[in-house]
């Protein structure tokens, strides 16, 4: 016993052992709970889509044989919803293994978002402003897909919730670059600014099923920025529009 009995411990030191092992306690029972709530808010919002396939499923078997409209409509209404399962179990799957490490390269934030607008501005006819031209080059050290996906995200946002044009700016501000995406939709609120980059949260949540919203998109977002070392905010007044902010650090020299 003697060998195994390490050295006695004064009682200060016995103090800053316990409090250490309390923060830990504590930490573990918080990201344990965490990870118990996203569960079983993933399964609700699974549920949801699979119900609706189920009673259509039904209502092909009853009538759909017998009434074209109704077989249209059914099966129009199970494609959705598997588009939607399909796009939640991408963004579920995204999340969980979003700790791998990723490959880093330069890239230019001008021609990323470039990119992204001119999908926009073809396959969705939208009218999308930037404030840059193809030869400027701003470089960022970012994983290029994961910040493609981000700009993706924000300017679908923009153009789900609102008709009229929306405007990118890309601006140096020290040693980062900022990318605020702005539209001029419906704005919202500053309460639910607090909350919309929850997991899962949306602002109105039968507005949001018809656009084929899952409530990922932004908490998505963010934990990407912030992997980057940046931030995403957002600034907006209802009945005026939104502005969201990436901000990223530029690589100075190479
Ligand atoms: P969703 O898939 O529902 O769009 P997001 O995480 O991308 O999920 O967004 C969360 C919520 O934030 C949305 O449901 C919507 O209510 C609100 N929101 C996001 N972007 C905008 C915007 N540009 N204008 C107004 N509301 C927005």
């Amino acid at each position: 016993w003697e060998k195994i009995s390490v050295r006695s411990h004064s009682k200060d030191e016995l103090y800053q052992m316990e409090q250490t092992f309390n923060e830990m306690i504590d930490h573990l029972r918080e990201s344990f709970n965490k990870q118990e709530q996203f569960v079983s808010d993933a399964s609700h919002e699974l549920k949801t889509p699979i119900a609706i396939v189920k009673s259509y499923a039904q209502l092909l078997e009853r009538r759909g044989l017998e009434r074209p409209e109704i077989f249209q409509e059914s099966i129009g209404a199970i494609e959705t919803e598997a588009d939607r399962m399909q796009k939640l179990v991408e963004q579920l799957l995204f999340l969980a293994k979003s700790k791998n490490e990723s490959v880093l390269t330069e890239v230019n934030i001008v021609k990323l978002c470039l990119d992204v607008v001119t999908v926009f501005n073809g396959a969705y006819n939208r009218s999308i402003r930037v404030n840059r031209k193809e030869q400027e080059e701003i470089l960022v050290k970012a994983n290029k897909d994961q910040l493609k996906q981000v700009v993706y995200s924000l300017i679908d946002n923009a153009c789900k919730y609102s008709e009229a044009e929306i405007i990118v700016t890309i601006s140096v501000v020290d040693k980062n670059v900022a990318i605020a995406i702005q539209d001029f939709g419906p704005g919202i609120s500053k309460e639910e600014q607090a909350k919309i980059f929850d997991r899962f949260y949306r602002v109105d949540k039968a507005r949001n099923r018809d656009n084929g919203g899952t409530g990922l998109g932004l908490s998505i977002a963010k934990s990407i920025v912030e992997a980057h070392k940046g931030k995403l905010t957002v600034s907006s007044n209802i009945a005026e529009g939104s502005t969201f902010t990436v901000i990223l650090p530029i690589v100075i020299d190479h």
